[in-house]
């Protein structure tokens, strides 16, 4: 791509991944990836169902990398991972965020400011000191942890019991919500999500992709949510036609390219936080 002036946006083949030395390789470009801030953070917003407002929007990263071109994150999440990386990497993006959201509340009305979520991978959320690394953060920042949720897998979800919501209400405390991301794909039992300290399932978008085929499903989620009284948000959504069944099951949030892409955060900024007159 460098001899075409770098214009070129060469899109990375997964099957490359599998070949160890090129994982080597982009293990170690991750780590100057770190340290040069080579992430780019995108912002999907959510919305309300019915109204079609913004009630938040999730980070996704991306890495545009000098000589490969764009690596999805489905390819380096996973070799961060592997590598414990992970943790540099989504202290980082916890630390952005949150220095975007001082700014923007510097800028603009503090109520017109939506929820940022997080992903956390299991890694990062079981080390010892992360609930207060991230309460530190958040008093750095002097940010209340209610304009921040973490999305955790229920991979995180069927780690020790006791640990987990041990660090599940030592976050809870600083206002931060908590949500189950990809919920309906892991193997959760229903007894153990009774006890745990969470706040919303996000329901996995294969369910959405083929609702017609899978109404029950989600309508199953939808009233375990109601009985243990959790919010659902419903992701993938990507037509009318899933739109108008989420509406008629009673799931109020969804996110999808129906809405809106993931945005760079400059495309993110001018189009929801900054026109908003203080
Ligand atoms: P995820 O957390 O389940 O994020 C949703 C993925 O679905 C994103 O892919 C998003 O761009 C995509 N998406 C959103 N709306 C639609 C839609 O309407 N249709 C379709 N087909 N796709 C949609 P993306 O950005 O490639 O991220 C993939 C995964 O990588 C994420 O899945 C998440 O698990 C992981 N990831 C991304 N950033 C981070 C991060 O900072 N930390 C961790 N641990 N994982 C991350
Ligand atoms: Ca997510
Ligand atoms: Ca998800
Ligand atoms: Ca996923």
């Amino acid at each position: 791509t460098k001899e075409n002036g770098g214009n070129n946006y060469t899109v990375f083949q997964p099957e490359m991944a599998e070949k160890q030395v090129l994982r080597f390789e982009i293990e170690h470009e991750l780590q100057e990836a770190i340290e040069t801030q080579a992430f780019d953070l995108y912002f999907q917003p959510k919305f309300h169902s019915f109204k079609r407002t913004i009630t938040g929007a999730e980070v996704l990263l991306r890495w545009n990398h000098p000589e490969r071109g764009f690596i999805p994150p489905n390819i380096f999440i996973p070799i961060a991972e592997e590598s414990g990386l992970i943790v540099a990497i989504e202290r980082s993006v916890i630390e952005r965020v949150m220095a975007c959201l001082a700014k923007w509340l510097e800028e603009t009305n503090e109520c017109t400011i939506p929820c940022i979520s997080i992903n956390v991978s299991v890694i990062t959320f079981l080390q010892d000191d992360f609930s207060s690394f991230f309460r530190d953060r958040l008093n750095h920042y002097n940010l209340d942890g209610s304009l921040l949720e973490l999305e955790i897998t229920e991979r995180v979800v069927m780690q020790n019991e006791t640990k987990i919501n041990s660090i599940l209400q030592k976050l809870r405390k600083t206002g931060v919500k908590i949500s189950i991301d990809d919920f309906g794909t892991g193997y959760s039992s229903l007894n153990y999500l009774d006890k745990l300290e969470v706040d919303i399932l996000k329901i996995d978008q294969t369910f959405i992709q083929h609702i017609e085929y899978n109404q029950s499903i989600v309508a199953t989620i939808q009233s375990l949510a109601e009985n243990l009284k959790l919010h659902t948000i419903a992701e993938g959504v990507e037509t009318e036609a899933q739109l108008q069944a989420l509406q008629e099951l009673g799931c109020t949030e969804v996110q999808g390219y129906l809405f809106s892409k993931p945005l760079p955060q400059p495309d993110f900024e001018s189009a929801y936080i900054m026109h908003i007159p203080v």
